[in-house]
Order: structure tokens, then C-alpha cells, then sequence
């Protein structure tokens, strides 16, 4: 690997690609610039990693351009077999690749393991799915002709990820696309490029053709995209991260007619029902909202119990988030590692004394000892009303608000009083009441006793402002591709 850099880790050195993955080959950019990578849980810079600029862009895409018809008729066995190495390599650099996200991100390193493996199962699925596509051939209802369907690649594809899941996001959409027969352009968030590039040379030693993953950290994001989208060739965005930005891509998608698929913020509700298991419930809280720090798209963003049950499921709840331990993410022992990046902290904290000052008050007693890096303790506030900004802002960070409904019904209402429409979760023993609910909620995916979604085979997607098309499942391919109608007489 040329171009690269050692970086120390608790578990030895790593030795990461720094260059720009153009045509096969990591390269400068043109401009020779760098930018440094931070560790969330000192504030230090511990890597530079290439910053590419438009003029790399317009490389990248000739790259993908130019590898996009070969790659994209390569049989499906032969783009499984690359899939399913890939998934093999993420395995065998599982060590290397969770540090690395640990110390870009500050996701406490367990957490950072189970990333890897999911993603690796992402491979695994769609090495196992992409064989199994099959078109159609059928008669119309009045007959006289013949109706034959098939897929094809939709062609060179622009992949933008952020910063909460370094892997993971990344790991959809590339997965999808070379299943599909797409070559790509990553863009990776430029707080997290570090697992992106480690992530580009695992591609390449399993075999991946030179131009058919690119991979493009930048600084300069917003010129970045609008290079690319204003150039013909490239054929479809997909993009993981916040609204305001998913909604600009979808502007510049407009005048090419470019294919999107965006995954964009939540606001979860998770509602627990009168009946429900209340101490399974609390502790499945805590999962739904503290992993990652809160920093996740679907975390559980306002608890919403119904009041007979509130006072038992609040104590359980916040007994248990006062035991979760804060601290540096590469400490094995820690739930809690730093929040992303400072302003990641000042915005929580913005949030939070808003709502106090309006009158929600802070019922967990956690605080944090650190005193470098980008620490905020897991907090839960009550007493907010449904009014406050807290109620209809995404948090992205470890605050769970407590809020109380009347009944199922009234909770129903208030889990749906949101632009987003991502994720519900429900807590109920009675399966009809749960389902009932589950059909009222506007929302792409529902978790019914359940505290994590994320499936390789399930389709996720939102609905509103949440994002338009799915990953994951079958689905997750077609993103990719065109379907193709050929009527044939007879
Ligand atoms: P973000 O600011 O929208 O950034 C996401 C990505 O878009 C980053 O790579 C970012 O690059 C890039 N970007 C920013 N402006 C751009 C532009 N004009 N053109 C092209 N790319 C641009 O979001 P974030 O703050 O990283 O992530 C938090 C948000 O993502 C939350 O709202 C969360 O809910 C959402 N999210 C959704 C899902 C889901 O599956 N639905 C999953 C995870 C996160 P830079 O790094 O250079 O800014
Ligand atoms: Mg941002």
C-alpha cells in the first residue's frame, strides 16, 4: 500500500492508506492538501488523510466511468464471490477497523466490534441475495404479446456517508451497488474518513477492478457534489445523514435526473403501553437510546409512557441509565465514550438548558469526570411538554425525555405529531394492541418489543422527511438498478 501512515492502537500499530483511492491506486490529491483526523476522547489529531478536491472528484467519476460497463457485466457468481470475500477481510480486520472507528468516532470499542460484524453480515447477505435476482416473462391480461422484465446497473453511483457509523453506512451502500453492478464514489464524513480508507484497501485485496470503488474524503463537501451531480455520467446518489442536506442533494439530483435514495434524521418515539414488561422495557430503553451515545438515526428520541405505568417505568428507567460508566471509548469497561465533535456537545447542551429554562427538569444523576475530549453525560429529562424544541428536535446525543400519554391512543397521536417518520418503538404484551399500533404509526420501520432494527435482509428506510427508498433486503439492490421492460411480439 503506498501512501500510508501507522497509527498506534491498544492493540498494535495500523497501518492506514492516507491517499485518495482513484482507478485502483491511492493517490495525492491534486492539490497535495490534507486534512487531520481527531480522537474524540483526547481532542488530538492522529492522522492526515488526502483532501480531495473537485478536479479529484471529476477523477474519481472518470474512474467509475470508465469501470462501469465491464464491472457491470460481470455474472452475479463472480460479483458474490468478491462480496463474500470483502465480508471475509472486514472479519479478518475486525481488530484493526473497530479501534480505528473507536478512536475517529469515540464509539466505545464493543459497540465499535458489533459495527464490524454487522457489516460483514451485510456482505455475507447480499453475496447469498445477488445470485437469487430473477426477471420476469409473462402475458398481458389481453394477451397478443409478451411482457419480459430484467435488471440492469444504474450506473456510477455517488455515496455519501456520515459520521455515526463509519462502517456500517458505508457498508450498505457499497455493498448494494457492486451487488447491483454499480461502480462507486464514497465520500465518507470528513470527522470519520479514517475506516473509509481502511474499508477501500480491504476492497481491493478482495479482488474489487481497479475504478470500480473510489473512495474520496474531502474537506469541501458542498463543491464536491455539486461537481459530480452537474456531470451527466453520474447516475445515482445515495446519501445517509441530516434532512437539510438530503433535501439540498435532491435540488442538485433535479437537473440530470439523477436516481436518489436518501436516509435521512429521525425522531423515535418510543412508546410503552400499559401491560408491557416494564423492566424488559427500561432496560430496552437504554439500548435505544444511549448506544453510540444517542448519535444514532433511529435512537429512541422521546419516551413516551402511558400514565398508569409512568412512575414504575421512569424509576427502573433512570435507575438504570445512573449506572451507565462515561469515559474513554478504547476502555473495554465503558457504555458512554465522547460525543463526535464539540459542537456535537454544544448543540446537546443547547437543547437540554432550553428545555430546563422552559421548565423540563433533569431526573439522572450521571456526571463526567474527563477533562480533555468531547464528554457529555446520558441524561433523562421530565416534565417537558410535547411543545418544547426538545419534543420536535432530533437530539442526537445521550438525552432521553420522559414524556407521559393518556392512553395508547394519545400516545399514537403525539408519536406522530413529526416531520420524520423513521422508527417507533412499542412495548406492549398484548400482540393485537402492539400491532394496532404498529399500522397506526407513520413511520418506515416499527420495533415491536424490540430495541434495535438494523437487519441485512430487512428493508430500511423512512418515511416524510426521514428519506425516500430503502437499504437493506432485496430492495437495497433495486436501488441500483434499473428495471428494463422488453414487450416482444409473438
Ligand atoms: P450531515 O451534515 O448531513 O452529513 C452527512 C454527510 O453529508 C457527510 O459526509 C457530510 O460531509 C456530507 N455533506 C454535508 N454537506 C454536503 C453537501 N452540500 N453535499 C454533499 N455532501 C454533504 O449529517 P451528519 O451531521 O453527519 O449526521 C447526522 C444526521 O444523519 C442526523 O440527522 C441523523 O439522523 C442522520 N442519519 C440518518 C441515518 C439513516 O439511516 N436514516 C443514519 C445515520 C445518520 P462533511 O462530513 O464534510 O460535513
Ligand atoms: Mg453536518
Amino acid at each position: 500500500m503506498r501512501k500510508s501512515q501507522i497509527v498506534e492502537t491498544p492493540r498494535g500499530p495500523v497501518e492506514i492508506p492516507t491517499g485518495l483511492l482513484i482507478g485502483g491506486e491511492w493517490v495525492d490529491a491534486e492539490n497535495r492538501k490534507q486534512f487531520e483526523v481527531f480522537n474524540p476522547s483526547t481532542g488530538l489529531a492522529f492522522v492526515s488523510i488526502a483532501d480531495a478536491s473537485p478536479k479529484d472528484a471529476v477523477r474519481a467519476l472518470d474512474a467509475a466511468d470508465g469501470a462501469q460497463e465491464s464491472w457491470g457485466k460481470t455474472s452475479s457468481r463472480h460479483r458474490s464471490t468478491i462480496l463474500r470475500r470483502i465480508a471475509d477481510g472486514l472479519r479478518e480486520h475486525a481488530s484493526s477497523l473497530s479501534w480505528i472507528i473507536s478512536a475517529e468516532l469515540g464509539k466505545p470499542v464493543r459497540e465499535a466490534e458489533g459495527e464490524v460484524e454487522g457489516s460483514a453480515q451485510i456482505f455475507d447477505f447480499l453475496a447469498d441475495q445477488v445470485t437469487q435476482q430473477r426477471g420476469t416473462y409473462s402475458t398481458p391480461p389481453n394477451g397478443g404479446f409478451r411482457v419480459i422484465t430484467t435488471h440492469e446497473p444504474i450506473g456510477p453511483s455517488y455515496l455519501v456517508t456520515p459520521w455515526n457509523f463509519p462502517l456500517l453506512m458505508s457498508a450498505r451502500k457499497v455493498g448494494a451497488a457492486l451487488a447491483a453492478g454499480c461502480s462507486v464514489i464514497l465520500k465518507p464524513a470528513a470527522q470519520t474518513p479514517t475506516t473509509s480508507q481502511l474499508f477501500g484497501h480491504i476492497m481491493m485485496k478482495a479482488g474489487v477492478p481497479e475504478g470500480v470503488v473510489n473512495v474520496i474524503p474531502t474537506s469541501s463537501a458542498s463543491e464536491q457534489s455539486s461537481e459530480l451531480m452537474a456531470d451527466p455520467r453520474l447516475r445515482k446518489v445515495s446519501f445517509t445523514g441530516s434532512t437539510q442536506v438530503g433535501s439540498h442533494l435532491l435540488k442538485l439530483a433535479a437537473p440530470n435526473v439523477i436516481a436518489t435514495s436518501m436516509e435521512l434524521g429521525g425522531n423515535g418515539p418510543f412508546i410503552v403501553l400499559e401491560g408491557a414488561d416494564i423492566k424488559k422495557a427500561a432496560e430496552d430503553a437504554v439500548i435505544a437510546k444511549y448506544r453510540n451515545a444517542g448519535q444514532v438515526c433511529v435512537a429512541a428520541n422521546r419516551i413516551i409512557v402511558e400514565k398508569s405505568i409512568e412512575e414504575e417505568f421512569t424509576a427502573k428507567f433512570v435507575a438504570a441509565v445512573n449506572e451507565l460508566k462515561v469515559g474513554p471509548a478504547h476502555d473495554p469497561s465503558v457504555d458512554i465514550g465522547p460525543l463526535a465533535s464539540e459542537s456535537q456537545v454544544c448543540d446537546v447542551r443547547e437543547l437540554v438548558e432550553q428545555a430546563v429554562a422552559e421548565g423540563a427538569e433533569l431526573i439522572s444523576e450521571v456526571t463526567v469526570s474527563e477533562t480533555s475530549g468531547y464528554f457529555y453525560p446520558p441524561q433523562v429529562l421530565a416534565g417537558a411538554s410535547r411543545e418544547f424544541r426538545i419534543a420536535s428536535e432530533e437530539i442526537f446525543g445521550p438525552v432521553a425525555v420522559v414524556y407521559s400519554a393518556e392512553n395508547a391512543e394519545d400516545a399514537i397521536q403525539f408519536a406522530n405529531a413529526t416531520e420524520y417518520g423513521l422508527v417507533g418503538y412499542i412495548y406492549s404484551e398484548d400482540v393485537g394492541m402492539a400491532l394496532k399500533c404498529a399500522e397506526e404509526l407513520k413511520t418506515g420501520i416499527v420495533a415491536i418489543n424490540r430495541p434495535v432494527v438494523a437487519e441485512p435482509s430487512a428493508p430500511f428506510g423512512g418515511i416524510k422527511a426521514s428519506g425516500l427508498g430503502k437499504e437493506g433486503g432485496e430492495d437495497g439492490i433495486r436501488e441500483f438498478q434499473n428495471e428494463k421492460y422488453i414487450a416482444l411480439a409473438l
